[in-house]
C-alpha cells in the first residue's frame, strides 16, 4: 500500500504552478519521501526557496518555508541554521539562481560545510522567464537567446562543489526517481553541506526548442545523456565519461561550520553554554 503525504503538502497551493511534465513534481515528490521516511516531525524542517521555476517549492510543502530572493536562498537558509541548528534546513534552486546570481554563496557555503542540504534543480536553461540562456546549458542546445545553439562551456555544478569543499556531493536525473530518492535520504542525513544536482526536464522550453516535444522525449533525453556510476562514485567524476555521470562523487566527514562556530563562541564566554 502506497504512504499518503498529503500531511506534508498544502493543499490549498496545489495543484501547482508547474507545466505538464515538468521534472519539479519528481523532485519534491523523491524529497518528502526521503523526509517522511526519515521520520522527520515537519515543524523540525524548514526549505527555503529562490526564485524560479523551482523556487515555488515552498508554497506547496507543509514545512516551515520561505520564498527569498535570486540567487539567495542559501543566505537566508546560512542565517536560519546558525540562529536555530536544531533545524533540518534544505535550499531548493535553480540552475541559475545557483550558478550566476547566487554562485558566490553557492562556493562558500561549500567552503564553510555549513550543515544545509542543497538541491538544485538543473533543467539546463532559465525556466520561468521564459528559455533564456542558462550557464548550465549544454554546448550546442537551443534557447531563445540562442537560436542557433549556445556556444559558451557548460557549468559543472557537481564539478563545482567539489572544489569548492562541499562534504558531499552527489548527482542524479528526475528520470531515475530510485536513486535520487536514496541520494536525497543520505544528503539529509550528512552533517555538513550536502549538494544533490538533479538533472530535470523542462519539456516547455528546453524540450521545445531542442526538438523534444513531448515530456516523455525529455525523459529519454536525461536517460540517454546520463551515466549511473553508483553510490561509490567518489571522484569518479573526474575519470573519462562520455555521458554526464550520476552518483555519490564525494561522501566524507569534515568539521561542520555551526559546531566550529558555536565551540567559539562556548571558549570566548569562558565556558558557558
Ligand atoms: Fe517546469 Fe520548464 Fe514549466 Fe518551469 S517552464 S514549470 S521548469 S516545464
Amino acid at each position: 500500500m502506497s504512504e499518503d503525504y498529503r500531511n506534508l503538502l498544502r493543499p490549498n497551493a496545489l495543484p501547482s504552478v508547474w507545466c505538464p511534465g515538468c521534472g519539479n513534481g519528481v523532485v519534491v515528490k523523491a524529497l518528502i519521501q526521503a523526509v517522511s521516511d526519515l521520520g522527520w516531525n515537519k515543524d523540525d524542517v524548514m526549505v527555503v526557496g529562490g526564485i524560479g521555476c523551482s523556487g515555488r517549492t515552498p508554497f506547496i510543502l507543509d514545512f516551515n518555508t520561505m520564498h527569498t530572493l535570486h540567487g539567495r536562498a542559501l543566505a537566508f537558509a546560512a542565517g536560519i541554521k546558525m540562529a536555530n541548528p536544531r533545524l533540518k534546513v534544505i535550499t531548493v534552486s535553480g540552475d541559475g539562481d545557483t550558478s550566476a546570481i547566487g554562485g558566490n554563496h553557492f562556493i562558500h557555503a561549500c567552503r564553510r560545510n555549513i550543515d544545509i542540504t542543497a538541491i538544485v534543480f538543473n533543467n539546463g536553461i532559465y525556466g520561468q522567464t521564459g528559455g533564456q540562456l542558462a550557464p548550465t546549458t549544454p554546448v550546442g542546445r537551443r534557447t531563445i537567446t540562442t537560436m542557433q545553439g549556445s556556444t559558451e562551456p557548460t557549468f559543472d555544478l557537481a564539478q563545482l562543489a567539489l572544489g569548492a569543499g562541499a562534504g558531499f556531493v552527489a548527482r542524479s536525473t528526475s528520470f531515475d526517481f530510485n536513486e535520487l530518492k536514496g541520494f536525497m535520504h543520505k544528503a539529509l542525513l550528512y552533517h555538513g553541506f550536502s549538494v544533490i544536482e538533479v538533472m530535470t526536464a523542462c519539456p516547455t522550453y528546453f524540450g521545445r526548442m531542442n526538438d523534444m516535444r513531448e515530456p516523455s522525449d525529455m525523459l529519454h533525453y536525461l536517460r540517454d545523456t546520463t551515466e549511473p556510476v553508483g553510490e561509490h562514485a567518489v571522484e569518479a567524476i573526474r575519470e573519462s565519461h562520455k555521458l554526464l555521470p550520476t552518483g555519490i562523487f564525494r561522501e566524507e566527514a569534515r568539521p561542520e561550520y555551526v559546531d566550529a562556530y558555536r565551540e567559539r563562541v562556548v571558549r570566548a564566554s569562558g565556558g558557558m553554554k
